[in-house]
């Protein structure tokens, strides 16, 4: 392609609406514009990378025994119904009504849709497994659409979902899942991680995500280099203490502390750490009352771990600031587990504290010098907060590193929650009907992009990994008016190329070089020929590794062979 026929726009300015470095440089780059809230046209350097990142994943999929079909983006009311996720969805589903009243929604996935395939197309068990799949685009009414294509309302996903006779066999596709979804992002050439994962809304058992590694990440991964334990934080466990709690050596004290309400602030108040400051949480017990939950000042609860406790109401809700002044005497800021009547839950780590601080349970009052068991019972412990960095692994091997990462897949065991509601039935060995067991397994195509760009970039734009570049080679000719023999050695270069297979951008516009480089480190294409008057007198183009900044000169009529070097290297990694 030639820039005089691609109309290229690109930005020096961030865009003011785009809050991370993906969006800002999709934007700058023309990859993609926006339509309205959460809608994206992809323009045509941007749909080059979407459709790799969709082949390699189509590749992968098909490699692992998994059928490729196509399903309606409008999917009807009834199947939802059937399920019953049409009342339960809520607001991301976005409900339209066509001529003659009847209901139908975008969809948002597809368990239902593709559930009715199986029930109608499989009867037998000798057609299980089955693992069908689509490449098509979605639509999530998110409350906040935003980074891009990242959390876009319409996207593109890659959806499977399984069929099979029995547990073991789910087993055996869930794990060919997840190499297959192993093998996608090593080939996109993406710092990725699996970790284990929570169900979420679509229920069901076994469940992993794949996240690609950034600091802007939404999601959080406890992982461990010696035991390769990785899982979401909100899932990971902390193990209590090691050491044994220290023996009580402070006396109790009572301090008036007014106006001191956050653990910062009492810690810094009374000159003592946060992690010498217990902190109390009042959240909403299941049969109307309160529960108290400690926590180390400086640990933060997990609501997952604490929604679990008996007794306590699900999901977690905050106890209401008034409600808490009412019933406990004291306000929030001023809470503690001394005297206090209401069942208590204390955090492992909160249990092992000696001559701590607490809120007295009056206002504007605090206590120190507390000691478990001296001068307040002996508290039950659980885990109840969030792993950090440099906790001991669960794994064993090690203490636990936290990164950021961007979901960008997910595999899910579901069993047979819409297989059941659905009557989704084979006919087994004995003859005998039998609800199918089901597994899903989504892939975010679109927001892999984005994912890429947060992951590879730097001050001047963005750095494709090689398998993503929107084309292999960005040919830049130099002053095109200025001198025919460029203009001649250009084209040459650029048939050339072509011919021997490679996609290349040859940048042939009138504009100055300055221009030409900015545009060529912004849109990120991975290898770089320029061809100049002065080379081209002595017969030589000048070549720039995008992801390196390394610069070589190689002979004009050499240019072929070189890059297929290049490839051939970065291939063998
Ligand atoms: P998230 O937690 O990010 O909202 P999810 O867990 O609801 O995602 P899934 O139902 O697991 O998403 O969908 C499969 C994949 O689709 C996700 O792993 C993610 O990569 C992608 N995806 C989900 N929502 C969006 C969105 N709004 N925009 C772009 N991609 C999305
Ligand atoms: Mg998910």
């Amino acid at each position: 392609m030639r820039l005089t026929q691609l109309p290229l726009t690109t930005f020096k300015e961030v865009p003011a609406d785009a809050e991370i470095v993906s969006h800002q440089l999709m934007l700058r780059a023309g990859l993609i514009r926006r339509l309205s809230s959460g809608l994206f046209t992809w323009m045509p350097l941007g749909l080059r990378v979407l459709r790799k990142v969709e082949q390699i994943i189509r590749e992968e999929m098909d490699r692992a025994g998994a059928l490729e079909i196509l399903m309606p983006v409008v999917q009807p009311a009834e199947l939802w119904k059937e399920t019953g996720r049409w009342d339960i969805y809520g607001d991301l589903l976005l409900r339209i009504r066509d001529r003659h009243e009847r209901d139908y929604c975008f969809a948002p996935t597809a368990e239902e849709v593709v559930t009715e395939i199986a029930r109608r197309e499989l009867r037998s068990y000798k057609q299980l497994p089955v693992n069908y799949y689509q490449i098509n685009t979605k639509f999530r009414d998110e409350i906040r659409p935003r980074f891009g294509v990242m959390r876009a309302r319409e996207f593109v996903m890659k959806d499977a979902y399984s069929f099979h006779l029995d547990q073991a066999s789910l087993d055996g596709t869930y794990e060919r899942m997840a190499e297959a979804y192993t093998r996608i992002f090593t080939r996109l050439g993406l710092r990725f991680r699996k970790v284990d994962a929570h169900g979420g809304e679509i229920g069901g058992s076994k469940s992993q995500e794949f996240h690609v590694l950034a600091d802007s990440g939404e999601d959080q991964i406890a992982w461990c280099e010696g035991d390769s334990f990785a899982a979401n934080v909100e899932l990971a466990p902390a193990l209590p203490p090691r050491l044994p709690r220290p023996a009580a050596s402070a006396t109790p004290d009572r301090v008036p502390t007014p106006g001191v309400r956050s653990i910062d602030d009492v810690a810094a108040f009374l000159k003592i750490g946060t992690r010498q400051c217990l902190k109390t949480l009042i959240v909403e017990g299941n049969e109307g009352g309160l529960v108290a939950l400690c926590l180390r000042g400086d640990h933060e609860l997990n609501p997952l771990k604490a929604e679990r406790l008996a007794g306590v109401a699900r999901p977690l809700r905050m106890a209401a600031p008034e409600r808490v002044l009412a019933e406990l005497g004291a306000p929030v800021g001023s809470l503690g587990p001394v005297g206090l009547t209401i069942p208590l839950f204390a955090d492992h780590s909160a249990g092992a504290m000696a001559d701590f601080a607490c809120g007295a349970n009056a206002p504007d009052t605090h206590l120190t010098g507390v000691n478990w068991q001296r001068d307040l019972p002996e508290p039950a412990t659980h885990d109840l907060r969030n792993v950090e960095a440099g906790d001991l692994s669960p794994g064993g091997g090690g203490t636990l590193s936290i990164a950021r990462g961007v979901e960008v897949g997910h595999i899910f065991q579901l069993g047979d929650k819409y297989s059941q509601s659905m009557h989704a039935t084979v006919l087994d060995q004995d003859g005998k009907e039998r609800v199918m067991t089901m597994g899903c397994y989504g892939i975010g195509v679109s927001r892999i992009v984005g994912a890429a760009i947060e992951q590879n970039h730097d001050a001047n734009g963005i750095i494709w990994p090689e398998p993503m570049s929107p084309y292999d080679v960005m040919l830049i000719e130099l002053n095109p008016k200025k001198s025919e023999s460029v203009t001649a050695a250009a084209l040459k270069l650029y048939n050339d190329l072509q011919a021997a297979g490679f996609e290349v951008l040859l940048d042939d516009r009138d504009a100055r070089p300055g221009v030409k480089f900015a545009d060529a480190d912004l849109v990120g294409i991975t290898h770089r020929i320029v061809v100049g008057e002065r080379g081209v007198k002595d017969g030589k183009a000048e070549y720039r590794h995008r992801p390196t900044g390394a610069e070589e000169q190689t002979a004009l009529e050499d240019v072929v062979e070189f890059l297929r070097n290049r490839q051939a290297s970065a291939a063998r990694g």
